[in-house]
């Protein structure tokens, strides 16, 4: 039969900077089933180094290793780990229970990375530390117990899974005589029982409890006597501890429990978790508030724009809005007015001319602004009729008529008496209304065809501006300049200029996306800020608990059950902080709401949604690297540092 534990010519060196410490050299060893092993030597002849190889915590340089026949050097972390997992119990000089948990969940430790359910393993570990004496001790944490307590918490769990063979690094090293005379005679029960017992001591009174001694002597083996036979019973303990469970329940089991770890360890520090928690919140709220400030504003943005006119062109006579004799410029005439209308780009036109004067209803009066428009106007300056109708026969009635907005309407009539039908008097010229506009900012307005304007009031041929709505098929650009070569080529001389909402419009258009844009990057910013505060907390916490990580990779934690447990945890945090951030913004838009504000929050699922997986990203980038570096910790350097 195959030894259980077979090395052959097995070497271990370390390398400190320039030089080589050979702690280990040509090591030959056979360790049969049931045997009960002292490995002694003086302080630094290579003891503990023997040992972490043996428990799979170390790998050697050189020679081989074989574990029930299994060659072990061809293993990686997750094989070695399984190892650890299904053959060892490790007992510890400094017994490495973690503080923050009961005596009974310490011993959980090793079966929660078998995959094992927490029934069972609250179950099984109730019995063994009932059967080490502890049964009273089980929700003690390590701190409200003696160091024996500690050292037999520590065999309990290193019985766990099963713990075929014990390995018990100076496991009377921190205890008095008699703490250790327990914790000896507690082994050669386990002994009796039929584990395979590896003490490693530098006492020679603890190692002549051993059937065994194996004496290194600065990293050689130089003794290996037997004292008795070894005739221990085969263990029967084993069956009923490796759960055979697949893989996906075990991962659920193991996910589930990274999580517990994760949200236990954000409460045990909740001032520094809400510290952190703050900085994400922050993030949140400024890409919430920032998202939904550029979103209201857009509104504001796309209402104006709207406002503007479809595929509208407006020409002025001058030579520009610099033009200082723009005022009396008198280059366009109805005549260009008409002429345009003929082209086949153009869908309609509207000569305007202003003036302004006194309008009188009943014997009310009021100044007043008066546009001599055609029909067209009122689609191409977007101002559609809100009652009543356009000028009849497209401004050839006999009869003048008018149409008001509705400032014009309420100066005059009030909210109640409809003003259709009704006699105006513009400039002393009677004209009855057929219609209405919505206002705009100003003074009341009043339009008549403008040949009325010409006819009946001013006498002026001049013309403020033309108004041209382009074909809804045409490109209003390509328009603008027919219309222009059209003029020029009319007057001979280009005394006009033309202002196309189009360009406004997409000038717009392209400034409130390029302000969005600016306004996402700085909460964006806030959020990565926000997330560096994350990863700084994790790399903390990390180091704070690398003799945790190193414990619970000795009991067969996997690289990917640590990288979980502290992905979770960053993610914890960032989950957090995004609800609360969330919250707190939606207080603020309400608090928005309540104040008149010039640009109104809106708070979007879009923005929000946008947030949340910014802040989940965060999460997982920010943690991803601590949780990397924490799984990828070597487990006999994470045990040893303090
Ligand atoms: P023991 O447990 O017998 O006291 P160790 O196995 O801890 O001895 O150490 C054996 C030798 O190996 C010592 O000289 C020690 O300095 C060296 N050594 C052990 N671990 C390391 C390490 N991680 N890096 C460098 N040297 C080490
Ligand atoms: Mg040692």
């Amino acid at each position: 039969m195959n030894p259980l534990i077979e090395l052959r010519d097995l070497g271990r060196s370390f390398s400190l900077g320039r030089e080589t410490v050979e702690a280990l050299k040509r090591i030959n060893l056979k360790i049969q089933r049931g045997e009960f092993v002292a490995l002694v030597g003086a302080s630094g002849s290579g003891k503990s180094t023997l040992m972490n190889i043996l428990g799979c915590l170390d790998a050697p340089t050189a020679g081989t290793y074989r574990l029930a026949g299994q060659d072990v050097s061809a293993l990686g972390q997750d094989g070695l780990a399984e190892l650890r997992r299904r053959h060892f119990g490790f007992v510890f000089q400094r017994y490495h229970l973690l503080n923050s948990l009961s005596a009974i969940s310490n011993v959980e430790v090793p079966a929660i990375y078998s995959g094992v359910s927490k029934s069972t393993r609250q179950a099984r570990a109730r019995r063994l530390l009932t059967q080490l004496g502890l049964g009273d001790r089980l929700h003690h944490r390590p701190m409200e117990m003696s160091g024996g307590q500690q050292q037999r918490v520590s065999i309990a769990r290193a019985l766990m899974n099963g713990g075929e063979i014990i390995l018990a690094d100076e496991p009377t090293g921190a205890l008095d005589s008699m703490n250790g005379e327990v914790v000896l005679d507690l082994l050669k029960t386990l002994h009796a029982e039929g584990h395979t017992i590896i003490i490693v001591t530098h006492d020679m009174g603890v190692a002549r409890h051993a059937d065994r001694i194996v004496e290194i002597n600065d990293g050689q083996i130089v003794s290996d006597r037997r004292s008795a036979a070894s005739g221990a019973p085969p263990l029967r303990d084993l069956v009923d501890v490796a759960e055979n469970v697949g893989f996906l329940t075990s991962f659920l089991r193991r996910t589930s429990e990274a999580a517990s770890i994760a949200f236990r360890s954000v409460a045990a520090h909740r001032l520094r978790s809400a510290l952190t928690l703050l900085g994400i919140v922050a993030g949140i709220v400024s890409v919430i508030a920032v998202v939904g400030l550029g979103e209201g504003g857009q509104t504001i943005v796309l209402d104006q724009i709207n406002s503007l006119g479809a595929n509208s062109i407006r020409i002025f006579p001058g030579t520009g809005w610099d033009d200082r004799n723009r005022r009396h410029a008198d280059s366009l005439t109805r005549d260009d007015a008409a002429a345009l209308t003929e082209q086949s780009y153009v869908n309609s036109v509207s000569p305007v001319t202003m003036d302004s004067g006194q309008l009188m209803f009943e014997s009310r009066t009021a100044d007043g602004e008066i546009m001599g428009v055609s029909n067209a106007y009122f689609d191409v300056a977007h101002r559609p009729i809100t009652q009543g109708n356009r000028f009849t026969d497209g401004g050839n009635a006999t009869l003048p008529e008018a149409i008001i907005d509705s400032n014009t309407r309420r100066t005059f009539f009030g909210n109640s008496r409809t003003p259709i039908g009704e006699i105006l008097v513009i400039k002393g010229v009677p004209f009855v209304i057929v219609g209405a506009v919505g206002e705009q900012d100003g003074q009341p307005q009043v339009f008549i065809p403008h040949f009325s304007v010409f006819s009946r009031i001013s006498g002026s041929q001049r013309l403020r501006e033309i108004d041209v709505r382009i074909n809804g098929s045409v490109d209003t650009n390509v328009a603008e300049k027919a219309m222009i070569a059209f003029l020029e080529k009319r007057h001979g001389t280009r005394d006009f200029f033309t202002y196309n909402s189009d360009q406004l419009r997409r000038l717009l258009q392209k400034t409130t996306r390029t302000f969005s844009m600016l306004l996402v990057s700085i909460g964006a910013v806030a959020l990565l800020v926000g997330g560096i505060g994350v990863m700084n907390i994790m790399l903390v916490s990390i180091t704070e608990r690398t003799n945790e990580i190193g414990l619970r990779m000795a009991v067969g934690a996997r690289a990917s059950d640590i990288m979980l447990q502290f992905l979770i945890e960053s993610l914890a945090i960032t989950i957090m902080g995004s609800c609360a951030g969330v919250a707190l913004a939606f207080g603020l838009g309400a608090l928005a709401g309540s104040i008149e504000t010039t640009i109104p929050m809106v708070i979007s699922l879009h923005a929000v949604s946008v947030a949340c997986i910014m802040a989940v990203m965060i999460g997982a980038i920010f943690g991803f690297f601590p949780a990397k570096k924490a799984a990828h910790l070597k487990p006999v350097e994470a045990l040893s540092r303090d």
